[in-house]
C-alpha cells in the first residue's frame, strides 16, 4: 500500500530512544549499539532527526547527517507493509541522493534496503561495530525523482542568449557574435575587471576531431572561437589561461593543444596568454558542501586561483549522458585520479560535486559545428552556427538540450544539477534572448545503444540506466567483430564451453548460475560481486568493462579506450586510496 509520509525536524525524544533500544535489543543482543549511537547523535552538531508522520499519526524517525548525506537510522513506530519504503521516498524527495549506514548483523534492514535499491559499497568497523555503507542505485534514484519537484528549488530566473553566427564564421564575425552575446548578458565589465586573472575552460577531450589530416568539427571547442574570445578579453584581463585536462587522451592534453592549433594562441600575447594542462596541475583538496558520494574533491590550482572562469563546451550528444554541455565540461577540470574515482563512486553525482567548488561566471556553448549520434567523440558533425550563453550552467544546458530536441531532464547531469538546486530548467524561469528556441531548433540524432548479447553470451538488463548501457554498448560493439579463432562468426558469438552471463541494472530477475561465467556491472550489481567477476563503478569506466570482458578472450588483443598505462596506474592508485579509507 502506498502511504504518503511527511517529514518534520524534531528532537531526540524519549519515545524515539525507547523504540530504538527495543529494536536493537533483538538485532544486537544487549542493545549497547543503540545507547552508544544515541549519545553520539545528541552530542554531534548538525545531526538531524526527522519525525515521519502520516497525517497527524507518528510513523517513524530518520536520523540524517547532511554533511555526508547519510541516513544513520530509519526506524518505524510499528512494522507495516510499505511504511519504511514510504519514509525512504520522503527522505529522497527532501534530500535528493542519499546513502545509509547500518549494522552488518541487521540482516532484516539489509534485505529491505537491497530490495528498495540500495547496494553495499563498503564494509568497515567503527567503535567496535561492523557496519555496511549502502549507496542508492542511480537507476533507482532516477525513477524515484522522475516528474517530482527538486529537493532544493533554485530561487532565481536566469537569462540565456541564443546568438546566430553567420555561416562564413570569419574572425570578425565570430568576435562580433561573441560581443553581442556578452553585451546581452550585461557587457564584459560585468564579468571581467581590469587586470583580472581569467581562465577559459574549453572542451578538448580527444584527438578524434583531427584525423587523416582533416579537421572534423564538433569534437572539441573550435580554436577560432577561443581566439575570438581572447581578442575580447585581452584589452581588459591581466592574464588569460586556456586550461583543460583531456578526459580520454589524459596524458596528452599538451599534444592535443598542438593537434588543434591551441598552442598558437600564445602568440597573441606570449606574456599574458598561457596554456595549462589541468591533468598535471597542482591541486588543493576541498570539502563538498553537503557532500554526496565523494565528500571532497581535489581542484586544480589554476582554477582555484582564477578571478573569472569562462566555460566553453561544445554542443554535442553523449552516449551515456544524452548530452555533453557545460555541466559535463567540468569533468575535464579535475585531475586524472579524480576522474577515475568519479566513475568508481558515481559519475553524475561526482560531476555535480565539482560544480559546488568550481563556478564558471560565464558559459558559452560552441554550437558552430555540433555533434550528433554517438557523441561525445565518435558522432557525426552537425552544422548549427550558434552560440548559446548565460551565467547559469543548468539554464544554459537546459536551453541547449531543448534546441537539440531533447527533454533536458532526460540528461542525468542536468537532472542531478536541477534536483540539487544549482539552476533552473523550467522554461518560465529561463528568459531566452536573441533567437528563439523554436527558430533554431534541430532534432539531433541520439546515440543508438545496443546491449544485446550473442549465442553463448547473454546480457541481462534489469532496468539499467544509460550509464551502464552506454559504456557496455561501447565495449560490445568491439566484440561484434570477426573471431580469429572461429572463422565466420563474431567474437560475441564464440561457442564458449561455459555460457557467459552479463548482469546490469538494479532489477535483474534471473539468478546467477554457479555453472556459468558471470559478469556483474557496476554498483547496481555490487551485491552479486562474490558470484563472479564484478566490474566496479557507476558506470564502470569503459576501460574497466573492456578489461573485464576481454579477459574472456585471452587469445585476443584488447582494444584501448584511453592511455593504457595511465589507466593501469590509476587503478592501482585508486586501490591504494581505498585501502587507506
Ligand atoms: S551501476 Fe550502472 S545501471 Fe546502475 S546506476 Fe550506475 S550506471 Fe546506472
Amino acid at each position: 500500500m502506498t502511504q504518503s509520509v511527511i517529514l518534520a525536524k524534531g528532537s531526540f525524544s524519549k519515545d524515539f530512544a525507547k523504540r530504538l533500544i527495543d529494536y536493537y535489543r533483538s538485532v544486537d543482543g544487549g542493545g549497547s549499539y543503540a545507547e552508544r549511537k544515541l549519545r553520539q547523535w545528541e552530542s554531534e552538531a548538525g545531526v538531524v532527526l526527522y519525525e515521519a508522520r502520516r497525517g497527524s499519526t507518528p510513523a517513524g524517525w530518520v536520523v540524517y547527517k547532511p554533511e555526508s548525506s547519510a541516513i544513520e537510522e530509519l526506524i518505524v513506530q510499528k512494522d507495516e507493509a510499505g511504511l519504511k519504503e514510504a519514509i525512504m521516498d520522503a527522505v529522497i524527495g527532501q534530500e535528493s541522493l542519499v546513502s545509509a549506514e547500518l549494522l552488518q548483523k541487521d540482516m532484516g534492514k539489509y534485505r529491505w534496503m537491497l530490495k528498495y535499491g540500495f547496494r553495499p559499497t563498503r564494509r568497515f568497523t567503527r567503535d567496535g561495530s561492523g557496519l555496511v555503507k549502502m549507496d542508492l542505485s542511480i537507476a533507482v534514484y532516477l525513477r524515484k525523482v522522475k516528474g517530482k519537484p527538486p529537493a532544493k528549488s533554485y530561487p532565481n530566473s536566469e537569462k540565456v542568449i541564443i546568438e546566430k553566427v553567420p555561416p562564413t564564421r570569419s574572425p570578425e564575425e565570430l568576435k562580433g557574435s561573441l560581443m553581442n552575446l556578452i553585451d546581452s548578458l550585461g557587457g564584459l565589465e560585468r564579468f571581467v575587471k581590469q587586470g583580472q586573472n581569467v581562465v577559459i575552460k574549453p572542451n578538448v577531450v580527444a584527438d578524434h576531431g583531427f584525423r587523416e589530416g582533416k579537421y572534423h568539427g564538433g569534437v572539441v571547442t573550435d580554436v577560432r572561437l577561443v581566439r575570438a574570445l581572447l581578442e575580447i578579453l585581452l584589452p581588459v584581463a591581466g592574464k588569460v589561461t586556456v586550461a583543460e585536462g583531456a578526459s580520454i587522451n589524459r596524458a596528452e592534453t599538451g599534444k592535443l593543444f598542438e593537434h588543434y592549433g591551441y598552442d598558437r594562441l600564445k602568440e597573441m600575447d606570449p606574456k599574458r596568454v598561457s596554456l595549462v594542462d589541468l591533468n598535471a596541475d597542482g591541486l588543493i583538496r576541498k570539502t563538498v558542501p553537503n557532500g554526496k558520494r565523494m565528500l571532497s574533491r581535489e581542484i586544480p590550482l589554476t582554477l582555484e586561483q582564477a578571478d573569472v572562469i569562462i566555460s566553453v563546451p561544445v554542443m554535442k550528444t553523449h552516449f551515456a549522458a544524452l548530452v555533453s554541455l557545460s555541466i559535463k565540461n567540468l569533468q575535464g577540470a579535475i585531475a586524472p585520479l579524480e576522474k577515475y574515482m568519479s566513475h568508481f563512486f558515481g559519475l553524475w553525482q561526482n560531476l555535480i560535486n565539482i560544480h559546488h567548488l568550481v563556478k564558471p561566471k560565464l558559459v558559452i556553448v560552441d554550437g558552430l559545428t555540433a555533434q550528433e549520434n554517438f557523441g561525445p567523440v565518435y558522432g557525426t558533425p552537425k552544422t548549427m552556427n550558434l552560440l548559446i550563453g548565460g551565467t547559469n550552467p543548468v539554464a544554459v544546458d537546459a536551453t541547449t538540450a531543448r534546441i537539440m530536441g531533447f527533454d533536458p531532464l532526460l540528461s542525468p547531469p542536468i537532472l542531478f544539477a536541477y534536483m540539487q538546486g544549482l539552476g533552473p530548467v523550467e522554461p518560465e524561469k529561463i528568459q531566452v534572448l536573441g533567437a528563439s528556441i523554436e527558430e533554431v531548433t534541430e532534432t539531433f540524432k541520439e546515440a543508438e545503444v545496443d546491449v544485446s548479447g550473442g549465442k553463448r553470451f547473454l546480457v541481462y538488463d534489469g532496468g539499467a540506466c544509460g550509464g551502464c548501457r552506454g559504456y557496455l554498448h561501447y565495449v560490445l560493439k568491439k566484440l561484434r567483430r570477426p573471431d580469429p579463432k572461429h572463422p565466420g562468426i563474431n567474437l560475441i558469438d564464440r561457442p564458449f564451453e561455459k555460457r557467459v552471463s552479463v548482469f546490469l541494472g538494479p532489477e535483474t530477475e534471473v539468478e546467477p548460475s554457479p555453472d556459468e561465467t558471470n559478469v556483474f556491472l557496476g554498483i547496481c550489481q555490487q551485491h552479486h560481486a562474490e558470484a563472479g567477476k564484478h566490474l566496479p563503478g557507476c558506470p564502470p569506466h569503459a576501460e574497466v568493462i573492456m578489461k573485464g570482458l576481454y579477459s574472456l578472450y585471452p587469445d585476443v588483443e584488447r582494444p584501448r579506450y584511453a592511455d593504457e598505462h595511465a589507466e593501469d596506474k590509476l587503478e592501482k592508485m585508486l586501490m591504494e586510496v581505498l585501502k587507506e579509507e
